[in-house]
């Protein structure tokens, strides 16, 4: 059997072919009886009631050997009997002139529907041979009763008829089984893929939990029991707290065994009429029907939560799971499927606010606030795969030529309903959930992919400067993400410039210094965002291997105001120069402030004074219409 090959489709066919043979049974069975009874009154010849009765046993038998489903057997038992009985009906009576010769045929013909090649080729030498046999009788005068003697050319002509007959109906009955085989493997494989197509609707692939739709059905049908009947249904929304950095640094794979071993641990805490599904990622969901009592409810957390906080070992990991629960009760926190889920989620939130490896009941005290962030969060995780985020470039100047070296990606989100949303309004968002580190990859390849193309357009030596959050270093696979994003856009090294915070190179770090001298090595430079405004101490920028420093957009504002701002200026643009570091001033927004920066020797410089961030098809225009000069 194939493996596409569905045993109740063979089944089926079985059992159709049973039921033809047992159809063709009882004819054959009333036809022999009616044989008997019609010889034993009007034309009493025993040896001829002897074969009727004979076969007649025979058939018997083969109806039995039908009832214990050997369906093979059954149809040789009745062929070979029926053809023993005929040839002997033949020898009995006119031989070779007999009418009951013309059965041969249909012998054949039917042996060639039921049975195998094997036993149609049997019965066929059998019948030519009975032929032979049957003939020389005659011929040899062993019995010649009168009737018209046969010759040679006689049987040799039943023969070629024998032969003729059953090369046709060979062929015909091939290429109507080839014709039937087909059409049953087409059959079979539709229902295959219809059950397969079915399954995929309802069911998750990785863990084989119900999906979203199911669990949604199974829902809606609760809630319609407990709206005749009463009673309460709780939806549990289950969030593993720590799979995206197992995803992250373990690898997909190990992933997946993850959130099998979880689904699999879920679904024993649960009785039979619960549901345990998953919305995707590692979110499950569950459904616990016929709850009397809250307490009932904590219980089966709790015993979640056991179920899941556990050391799982894979391929020589041990690997540390907890999750958290966020709990909404129907029908007393919602309307429908999706609102409930949302009150779960909520509650699952405020779980991991609260610290993890919890479980929490939506509350409607849960602030508006927390409901907007939880929200927001949830957006944030869409954003990403649904292609909402997306780069402004502000323009970098090189101060000393007046000339466009650059430009700055800054990050927007496009949201469907809220429109464009500024960097400062989801970054510290994306920090806390481990969101930047898959949101500062892509920052990172699209703007090595933007970088590129503006060489490609012409401007060969435009540099892109990329923010990178604290967060991304605690991964540990920087180096090789930077490597990536170079490596994918064919930029070189030299043309990219990461941003840092002053307060990731605070720290001991040896990891941190091991990384930005690995990245260094790949020919990318580093500057300190926002310098000024973070810590005193400035040992670190002797420490680590640095670039640039860029001053803070808060001092440029108002130096010209004010002479403290001023003097902190100057100040780092002195420590740069000590330093052999370059300055760039963030925030010009006039000429004056502009005049005052290129006396005191900054650098480079980045302003609303030249441009405001804005989308690459706009940057590439205001280049073009500047013609690279400022
Ligand atoms: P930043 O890196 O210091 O970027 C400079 C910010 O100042 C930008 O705000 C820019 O629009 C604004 N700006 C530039 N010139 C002027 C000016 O002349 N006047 C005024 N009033 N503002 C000016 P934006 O784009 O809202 O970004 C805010 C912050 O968000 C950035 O500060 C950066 O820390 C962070 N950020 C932006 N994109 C990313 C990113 O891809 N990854 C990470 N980790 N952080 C990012
Ligand atoms: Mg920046
Ligand atoms: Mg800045």
């Amino acid at each position: 059997m194939s493996d596409t090959e569905d045993p109740s489709a063979i089944d089926e066919i079985t059992n159709f072919r049973a039921k033809r043979l047992r159809q063709l049974l009882y004819i054959t069975l009333a036809c022999l009886n009616l044989g008997v009874a019609l010889i034993y009154i009007f034309a009493y010849h025993l040896p001829t009631l002897l074969t009727l009765v004979g076969c007649d046993i025979m058939m018997l038998y083969a109806l039995h050997t039908l009832l214990l489903n050997k369906v093979d057997k059954a149809a040789s038992i009745l062929l070979w009997s029926i053809s023993v009985g005929l040839t002997i009906a033949v020898l009995l009576n006119s031989g070779l002139r007999d009418p009951a010769i013309l059965s041969f045929p249909a012998i054949l013909f039917f042996a060639a529907l039921m049975c195998s090649r094997r036993e149609f080729t049997l019965l066929y030498v059998y019948f030519c041979t009975a032929t032979v046999l049957i003939g020389l009788t005659h011929l040899s005068g062993l019995r010649n009763e009168g009737y018209d003697p046969v010759n040679i050319p006689n049987i040799a002509i039943i023969l070629l008829i024998l032969t003729a007959a059953s090369l046709s109906i060979r062929t015909i009955s091939h290429d109507l089984r080839s014709a039937l085989s087909k059409l049953e493997k087409g059959n079979r494989q539709l229902k295959i893929s219809k059950a397969k197509a079915q399954y995929m609707a309802q069911y998750d692939e990785l863990t084989g939990l119900p999906n979203r739709s199911l669990c949604q059905d199974r829902f809606n049908y609760q809630m319609k029991l407990i709206q005749r009947h009463g009673g309460q249904i709780a939806l549990l929304f289950i969030d593993l707290d720590n799979f995206k950095t197992i995803n992250d640094s373990l690898g997909h794979s190990v992933g997946d065994q993850v959130l099998k071993t979880v689904a699999g641990n879920l679904a024993q805490c649960l009785r039979k009429v619960d549901t345990a599904g998953r919305f995707g990622g590692d979110e499950f969901i569950v459904l616990l029907t016929e709850v009397n009592h809250i307490r009932d409810v904590q219980k089966t957390c709790n015993k979640i939560l056991n179920a899941v906080n556990q050391n799982i070992v894979l391929d020589s990991y041990s690997i540390q799971t907890s999750a958290s629960i966020g709990i909404a009760m129907a029908p007393k926190d919602g309307a429908d499927f999706d609102s409930y889920c949302k009150k779960a989620d909520i509650a699952m939130y405020q779980a991991k606010a609260d610290g993890k490896n919890l479980f929490r009941f939506f509350d409607a005290s849960m602030n508006t606030v927390s409901q907007e962030r939880f929200v927001l969060i949830k957006d944030l995780r869409d954003a990403l795969k649904q292609n909402q985020l997306t780069l402004f470039y502000q323009p970098k100047v090189d101060l000393r030529t007046a000339r466009l070296v650059g430009a700055e990606a800054l990050i927007r989100w496009q949201h469907p309903e809220r429109g464009l949303i500024a960097p400062r309004q989801f970054i510290e968002l994306a920090e806390e959930t481990g969101l930047i580190v898959e949101i500062g990859d892509w920052v990172l390849e699209e703007a090595c992919r933007q970088c590129r193309s503006w060489h490609e357009a012409g401007y060969p030596d435009f540099e892109v400067a990329v923010n990178l959050s604290s967060v991304q270093f605690a991964r540990g696979n920087l180096t090789e993400q930077v490597e990536k994003a170079l490596s994918q856009s064919g930029l070189a090294g030299k043309y990219l410039e990461l941003e840092l915070t002053e307060s990731l190179l605070l720290g001991e770090g040896e990891h941190i210094l091991t990384q930005l001298s690995n990245i260094k090595n790949l020919g990318v430079s580093f500057s300190i965002d926002d310098f000024g405004t973070g810590y005193s101490n400035l040992s670190y920028l002797s420490k680590y291997n640095l670039d640039a420093l860029k001053i803070d957009q808060s001092f440029v504002f108002k130096m010209l105001e004010s002479k403290q701002n001023l003097n902190i200026i100057i100040a780092i643009i002195n420590i740069a120069k000590s330093l052999d570091l370059t300055v760039v001033a963030e925030g010009i927004e006039s000429a004056e402030t502009l005049e005052k920066l290129t006396q005191l020797g900054c650098e480079f410089a980045q302003g609303y004074y030249w441009a405001k961030p804005q989308s690459s098809a706009d940057f590439l225009k205001y280049v073009e219409q500047n013609n690279v000069n400022c």
